[in-house]
């Protein structure tokens, strides 16, 4: 499936974004960590590098998947779901 139309399926989903944050890194934990597999299994992207080589968080995107928890070999992500009525919603518009 190409990403053009992941996206397109995705935009039928909302996302009330919540300030506080639901997924927390360890970035003591993720210097040390060779393999960075969040920046590559998230579906929504939500993992990027900053110039300081340092894991950055998009939870804007966030589809609670949970491949992220289990990709991490240094257990280095503190996962949880968004507080009550904030997060994705699946299928509206
Ligand atoms: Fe990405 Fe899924 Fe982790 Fe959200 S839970 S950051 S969508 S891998």
């Amino acid at each position: 499936m190409s990403r053009d139309s992941i996206r397109a399926k995705l935009g039928h989903d909302t996302i009330k974004v919540d300030s506080e944050k639901h997924i927390k890194v360890k970035q003591e934990i993720c210097a040390t960590c060779k393999e960075k597999y969040c920046l590559y299994v998230c579906p929504a992207q939500v993992y990027k590098l900053n110039n300081q080589g340092q894991i950055e968080l998009d939870l804007d995107a966030c589809l609670e998947c949970g491949t992220c928890r289990i990709a991490c070999v240094k257990k280095a992500i503190d996962w949880n779901y968004p507080r009550g009525s904030f997060g994705i919603q699946l299928k509206f518009g």
